[in-house]
């Protein structure tokens, strides 16, 4: 295996492994809130933090930073660790910040006791009001000068359930007037009293995502903590942390984030298409979910290799759909085995073949893998084609069937177009076609060349299926260009799902089990949907278009 792209993230490993800094120890975290489910953005950090580890022989922790009781819940908890197994990884050690709220109370008294931070009775807006900007400094808080015996008293009755929500907070007392907002007094708790889905009640003040994160890390001893741009203005508060409380020098690097075209990398808008029922779930093929993208027939191994190519930066941009796409395809077309389906079916009756007889034709089930073998399948009298493999009076550049037109049938015969029927409506139902039994394996002794080749299926023994294709879920490239005071829900893609039904299979697609993608033949690549497939009725997703078709 080929080792990872240096980027600066780990150039900075590197330099700090030779410097002797931590020991010379790699220590990394995923830290997801349990709030949602992962996406594709996730899969970036995930690749990037479990790949540090293992590539310096370091630990990954996964740990779920639920500080906020109101939106999280054990369904993603679950989830979320479904996921990072499913792309290939394996945690070090299993964490919750949760499991640290005892720590970082007493550490909060630590810093009060220091004269570090105090209890602010004000509101929420009336401290956000005296922020100051970038140019003007705040106005320090009338509660600033509460002494440490009055802070502690305050703290704990906050925590001991003596206040509403939003009447007391604790602030750390840095400085209004710092250069870096961040340090502006920075809320370190506030009360809420909510139910946690593992602390139950016990708690009723929380921490702010700032007063954990840092301390956690330290807790547990992580020597890189890796998260994303936005949050390179907070490192002076996370670095003032364990300046103040000496604790483990963690360490914050920050690289941008993944944006992709056509699509969403937020998980409260995606909890919003949900709810609001405008996509099936959380698993909707249709999601940059990891569980959307697995059922979407996406391969760990496809992801991964995304995340490789497009690197690590400090630059945020957007990345083309194209690119995770191009990936899946680069992936399959080395692994999934080749196999007939007929998503828009006409029936073709082959005159001059005997009526009642079948035969077996030989298949390759995939020209980029030998050791996928082969397999027969079925040829007679009638068959099934794509309707637009034909046309009634086609120009001269279409090379599929058309009257008098001949064409190959991929693995069987040449096949010529006599004649056709229509029904009382005027479309086409029935082909009546010639084929050359010269031509078996598909070439002609007389050498007569044919320029087209489509594929087919035996009518008799194919199976019926239910076939999904899908679009963008957006129908613009970034949501971010949603003008102020429009919904960002208008520009989902209405026509981002399309089911057709009665398609027609060869009949080697109706074995059950198969969770591994397959391509239909120019139709693209297609997995059984995990959810709705049934032996009775069975149901394909189309994971991505094929690049080009070798047929048109
Ligand atoms: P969202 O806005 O979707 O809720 P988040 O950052 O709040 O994302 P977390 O659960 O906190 O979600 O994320 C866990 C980790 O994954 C964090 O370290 C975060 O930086 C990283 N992450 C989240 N989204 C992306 C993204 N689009 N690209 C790269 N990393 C991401
Ligand atoms: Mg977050
Ligand atoms: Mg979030």
């Amino acid at each position: 295996t080929e080792s990872p792209k240096l980027d600066f993230i780990r150039e900075i490993i590197n330099k700090d492994i030779e410097s002797g800094k931590h020991n010379g120890r790699v220590q990394t975290r995923f830290p997801p809130e349990p709030n949602g489910y992962l996406h594709i953005g996730h899969a970036k950090s995930i690749c990037l933090n479990f790949g540090i580890a293992q590539q310096f022989n370091g630990k990954c922790n996964l740990r779920f930073d639920d500080t906020n009781p109101t939106k999280e819940d054990t369904e993603y908890v679950d989830s979320i660790q479904n996921d990072v197994r499913w792309l290939g990884f394996e945690w070090d050690a299993l964490h919750f910040t949760s499991d640290y709220f005892e720590q970082l109370y007493d550490w909060a008294c630590d810093l009060i006791k220091k004269d570090l931070a105090y209890v602010d009775s004000q509101s929420f807006e009336d401290i956000r009001a005296q922020r100051g900007t970038a140019t003007e400094p705040g106005t320090e808080s009338p509660h600033r000068n509460r002494s440490a015996d009055e802070n502690l008293t305050l703290f704990k009755k906050m925590r001991d359930g003596e206040f509403k929500d939003g009447e007391h907070v604790l602030r750390a007392k840095i400085d209004m007037a710092s250069k870096h907002l961040i340090l502006r007094d920075p809320l370190l708790y506030r009360i809420r009293h909510a139910e946690h889905h593992r602390t139950g009640d016990k708690w009723c003040i929380y921490p702010m995502y700032d007063y954990a994160h840092g301390q956690s890390d330290s807790i547990e001893e992580v020597t890189h903590s890796i998260c994303t741009l936005e949050f390179d203005t907070h490192r002076p508060l996370y670095d003032w942390f364990i300046e103040k409380l000496e604790i483990y020098p963690s360490k914050q690097y920050e690289f941008a984030r993944l944006n992709l075209t056509h699509t969403i990398m937020s998980k409260r808008k995606l909890l919003e298409l949900v709810e609001e029922k405008m996509v099936e779930g959380w698993d909707d093929p249709r999601m940059p979910t990891i569980s959307g993208l697995r059922r979407r027939g996406y391969t760990p191994e496809s992801i991964r290799k995304f995340c490789e190519e497009i690197g690590i930066t400090r630059f945020n941009g957007m990345t083309d759909m194209v690119v995770l796409e191009n990936a899946l395809r680069a992936d399959l077309n080395k692994r999934a085995e080749r196999r007939m389906a007929v998503l828009d079916p006409i029936k073709v009756v082959i005159t001059n073949y005997p009526e009642g007889q079948v035969e077996q034709l030989d298949a390759v089930n995939n020209p980029e893998d030998e050791s996928a073998g082969r397999r027969k399948i079925p040829f007679g009298r009638e068959l099934y084609i794509e309707r637009d493999d034909f046309m009634e009076d086609p120009p001269k550049k279409f090379f599929r069937l058309g009257p008098g037109r001949e064409v190959r049938l991929r693995w069987a015969y040449f096949l010529k177009c006599e004649d056709f029927v229509k029904d009382e409506n005027g479309e086409i139902v029935q082909l009546n076609c010639t084929y050359d039994p010269a031509t078996k394996g598909g070439n002609s002794p007389d050498g007569r060349k044919v320029k087209g080749t489509i594929h087919w299926v035996h009518a008799e023994s194919a199976v019926d299926a239910e076939v999904r294709l899908y679009d963008h879920l957006l129908k613009i490239e970034n949501v971010a260009d949603v003008p102020d005071g429009t919904d960002w829900k208008d520009s989902i893609n209405e026509e981002s799902l399309t089911v057709l039904k009665g398609c027609k299979l060869e009949p080697s697609l109706s074995e059950t089990g198969n969770d591994f993608p397959v391509q239909f033949e120019r139709k693209g690549y297609f997995i059984v949907d995990q959810k709705d497939s049934t032996a009775e009725a069975l149901v394909f997703n189309r994971a991505v278009s094929l690049r080009d078709s070798w047929a048109k």
